[in-house]
């Protein structure tokens, strides 16, 4: 049929309305629209144009309902009730008007044909991401697309585009067609650890930056808008507080919720990190982001302090002199071309903390990489450029400006009794160092250290840290800052040693001491005997021997003395791991998290981008197989290149395989990718978060049709990650699909004890060695059995020394974990005698709790 004749003949039916093209272009299915706010119809049905000429006229009569304030978007209501959105490009929010010409009023009446809205496309294609530009029915729910135009193109007013119909029972809406400004209002209580601090604030106002509505939060007496994450900080919403959200405008409620869903859920990584305990092989790391303070009976020349990375190091005590710089106050130039300088250093700084970010990500660093992205975001505040630019504008140097706005908001953050507060304070010192040092002030010659220095400071940001010389630094020390600052996360990812919260006895200390850290104790001890300083570099190098020992075995293969043989392989996430695998001996890569690869890039990667990352790490493993698995994008993992909608509960939303489904695109490119690695037997598909055998068998079949039009003559082996009760539950059906089984156990056990995995209050309880989830395990194993597939576990649990035994007595024969983490899992197996380790697990399934099972593994093999 033709497309045309078939919108004109549902337009038959009394009482249809009929929309004409508002644009002329090429037309686009609202699928297609690159935007998921509006290809997964958020804004209602409809069909997109990709417009060729800058006029947008009325698809219908009606009144103008909504012009928004920066002129790129306009929404008409028919006589019928029906709203119909067209919006300009995508993204175009952004442009603030920026060539765009509206040509009417909001309430005006318009008749179909009339010019709304006159825009420069070159203007908007150098601008913005995309020209496409959507025609959605906003009430969707009141009214139905009966029919769409299939032509390619269409003209501005004149092609048929869309009919619309009154939905069967809805009601005719009200004729109210007064132009809207509409609110919305929402409480929200913040119930995660810290509040309303700097990371959910800044994802508020990414979550409500695409909405055309303005955004205030209130707290009490307070209120600030949501584009200023200081303003938010400066509220002083603690843990427990309710906010109030506010939002103006025409996607008010949409907004609205958008932002509440960011303030209520709480990233992995934030306020802390998952103690150590659970991911270090060194016994004496036991405890890591537990603070600590030393014990009381300390001697007089010890000062205690909070442990906020582990480990004990001996080493010359530097102090961290970054002299603070103290700009002229008076210009030397116009306020404008200090404006202009500020511009300039703004720039630069940007680009270097984005500099710093893919560093940090390409090293796997995905907390200090989050760090970095903060601080973006802080360097665009419009409060803070606010003030220095009316600062700038009374004479003042764009460096004193800088200092004097900061110092103002450090001063308003002072008045909230908040340690997490205090923190956020020095991120914003740390913006000012580097756009000082932008500006020129700063000195950044850098300081010779010695061998082994104890690095102390008041406080350490994050970009005194990018820029160390880390080899040479054994310990951090700090008089204040806390275990959830952010020099205390890039420390713990470093494996320095830090201690923070001393107190200014720091002070007291002189330079070029020597001094002890023993972290684990919150101990710092300084004018040691020689005697104390023997005794912790005993133990420290004791620590240094044991591991060296294992890195020096860890080449072999291992057997248990009893000689099971069990691999150890390595989780990696960058081409530089791969390499730190091999050194460290994996014996293959379990499980390669290859959207942590892409998670800074803006689109999503091409086939041959996928091929070409994998035949590297293959190539870089000499030989060893790699499990590549599939993208596990959502829900803790977000990547740049896709806008998830926000879901209230993300954890149990769109994620892993599920996500897949629905963008089959996505999976697709990578399967065509990894098929194409050579050698054919390197590379091993894992598929992520399923939950029973049909996601396995769908997902199989497009790989074996992938593999036969690309040529493959060897099928590739395709394994499932047990990571969701239900799969675990029924591993027997999934192991009839699947060549291998890998326990998740990060996820399994969130989702078994329903504890999210990303809070660092709930981190000491949700143990994997919970009985629930060693259950899940042996059920795992036993399902696997009966089909003749081995089964591995790729979760933190398998680098934890105290549940490898148990691991290995369920019947687990593969344990992935962290690079570092192979030599001593490695150590640790060959102690092992697996009978004994079988008859021990079994008993630990009939325990009732965590601990319990810790409490007998710990018996049953002692750690060193
Ligand atoms: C897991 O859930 O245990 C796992 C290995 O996957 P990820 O941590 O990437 O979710
Ligand atoms: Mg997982």
């Amino acid at each position: 049929m033709n497309p045309v004749h078939q919108v004109q003949s549902v337009q038959s039916a009394a009482g249809d309305i009929a929309l004409v093209s508002p644009l002329t272009g090429r037309v686009v299915p609202l699928a297609e629209v690159p935007d998921p706010v509006f290809s997964e119809g958020l804004f209602g049905d409809g069909v997109a144009v990709d417009p060729v000429v800058g006029r947008l006229v009325a698809p219908c009569d009606g009144i103008v309902m909504h012009l928004a304030r920066t002129g790129h978007a306009v929404t008409l209501q028919t006589a019928e009730g029906a709203q119909v959105l067209v919006h300009i490009g995508i993204d175009t929010l952004e442009l603030h008007g920026k060539g765009f010409h509206p040509k009417v009023a909001q309430g005006a009446q318009v008749r179909r044909g009339d010019l709304l809205i006159a825009f420069d496309l070159d203007v908007i294609a150098n601008e913005a991401p995309s020209l496409v530009s959507v025609v959605a029915i906003a009430n969707s729910d009141a009214f139905e697309v009966v029919a769409r135009t299939q032509a390619d193109n269409v003209e501005a007013g004149v092609s048929p585009l869309l009919v619309l119909r009154l939905r069967e029972g809805a009601e005719p809406p009200a004729g109210d067609t007064s132009p809207v400004e509409t609110e919305a209002r929402k409480n929200v209580t913040l119930t995660h650890a810290g509040g309303l601090h700097a990371r959910p604030a800044a994802r508020a106002r990414e979550a409500a930056r695409g909405f055309d509505a303005r955004v205030e939060v209130r707290f009490g007496e307070r209120k600030a808008a949501i584009e200023s994450v200081v303003g938010l900080l400066a509220l002083g919403a603690g843990e427990g507080a309710t906010v109030e959200l506010v939002g103006i405008g025409h996607d008010a409620q949409k907004a609205v919720d958008a932002a509440a869903n960011e303030l209520t859920r709480e990233a992995p990584g934030e306020g802390g990190e998952v103690p150590a305990r659970r991911l270090s092989p060194v016994p004496r790391a036991a405890v890591a982001a537990a603070p600590q303070t030393a014990a009381a009976n300390a001697p007089s020349h010890t000062l205690s302090g909070v442990c906020a990375s582990p480990g004990i190091a001996v080493g010359t005590f530097v102090r961290w002199h970054d002299a603070a710089v103290t700009p002229p106050e008076l210009a030397s130039g116009s306020p404008a071309s200090e404006s202009g300088a500020l511009d300039k250093a703004i720039a630069a700084v940007d680009a270097e903390l984005n500099g710093d970010v893919r560093a940090a990500s390409q090293r796997g660093a995905i907390g200090e990489a989050g760090i970095f992205t903060m601080h973006r975001v802080l360097l665009e505040d419009p409060t803070l450029i606010d003030d220095v630019r009316h600062l700038i504008g009374l004479g003042k140097s764009a460096g004193y400006a800088l200092h004097e706005a900061i110092r103002a908001q450090i001063a308003v953050l002072g008045k909230v009794d908040d340690p997490l507060l205090a923190d956020r304070a020095a991120d914003l010192r740390d913006i000012e160092k580097r756009v000082l040092r932008a500006l020129g002030y700063a000195n950044t010659a850098a300081r010779a250290l010695p061998e082994e220095t104890v690095l102390a400071a008041d406080e350490f940001t994050p970009s005194d840290l990018a820029a160390l010389e880390r080899k040479r630094v054994t310990a951090l020390v700090m008089a204040h800052s806390g275990a959830t600052s952010h020099a205390a996360i890039i420390a713990r990812q470093a494996g320095i040693a830090a201690l923070v919260a001393i107190g200014d006895g720091l002070r007291a200390i002189p330079e070029g001491t020597q001094v002890i850290v023993d972290a684990d104790e919150g101990r710092l001890s300084w004018a040691p005997t020689p005697a104390d300083i023997e005794r912790a570099r005993a133990e420290r190098q004791r620590l240094a021997r044991v591991r060296e020992a294992d890195r020096h075995a860890s080449q072999q293969r291992v057997t248990t003395r009893d000689g099971r043989s069990i691999e150890v392989a390595a989780n990696i996430a960058t081409l530089e791991d791969a390499h730190a695998a091999v050194e460290n001996g994996a014996d293959a890569v379990g499980l390669l998290r290859t959207e942590l690869m892409f998670i800074h890039r803006k689109t999503a990667p091409t086939v041959e981008e996928h091929r070409e990352s994998y035949q590297a790490i293959v190539k870089a493993l000499a030989g060893r197989t790699a499990i590549i698995r599939t993208l596990d994008v959502g829900a803790d993992k977000e990547v740049d290149y896709l806008t998830l909608p926000p879901e209230p509960n993300p954890a149990l939303g769109l994620r892993g395989i599920r996500l897949a489904q629905v963008r089959p695109d996505l999976l697709d490119d990578q399967l065509r990718g990894l098929v194409a690695v050579r050698p054919e037997g390197a590379v091993r598909i894992m598929l992520p978060m399923v939950t029973d055998s049909g996601e396995v068998v769908r997902v199989r079949e497009r790989i074996d049709t992938i593999s036969r039009e690309l040529g493959r003559s060897a099928p590739v082996e395709v394994g499932v990650m047990i990571e969701v009760p239900s799969a675990a539950l029924l591993a027997d059906q999934i192991a009839e699909h699947a060549d291998f089984l890998s326990l998740g156990t990060n996820d399994l056990t969130q989702y078994t004890l329903a504890m999210d995995r990303g809070r660092p209050d709930l981190a000491t309880q949700a143990d994997g060695l919970h009985p629930a989830v060693l259950r899940l395990i042996a059920a795992t194993v036993q399902g696997a059995e009966k089909h003749g597939k081995w089964v591995g576990v790729c979760g933190a649990l398998a680098g934890d020394l105290v549940a490898v035994p148990l691991l290995v007595g369920l019947g687990v024969t593969e344990l992935s974990v962290d690079p570092g983490a192979v030599p001593a899992v490695k150590a640790r197996l060959r102690t092992l005698d697996w009978k004994f380790c079988h008859e021990r697990a079994q008993e630990a399934l009939a325990l009732e709790s965590a601990q319990a099972v810790r409490a007998a593994s710990r018996g049953n093999w002692p750690l060193e």
